[in-house]
């Protein structure tokens, strides 16, 4: 397993969206654990986030829960 940055929260911990809440990716930590070698999530290139084409709100990549990082 290896440590990497959660990318929803972009490490700090605090949910980019609803501001002031704990990440709910990573529970508070900034850091996730993926297993080792820590591949980017394809289908969001690592963003953790994806724009809904209608709404134009970034939302949790499906493929990855939001983390960037492909599990
Ligand atoms: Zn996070
Ligand atoms: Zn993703």
């Amino acid at each position: 397993m290896a440590m990497v940055q959660c990318a929803w929260c972009g490490g700090t911990g605090i949910d980019d969206v609803k501001l002031s809440s704990p990440c709910n990716v990573c529970y508070g930590d900034g850091y996730i654990n993926v297993p080792d070698p820590p591949t980017k999530c394809g289908r969001c290139n690592g963003t953790g986030k994806i724009k809904d084409g209608f709404t134009r709100e970034a939302g949790k990549c499906s493929g990855c829960g939001g983390s960037g990082w492909a599990s």
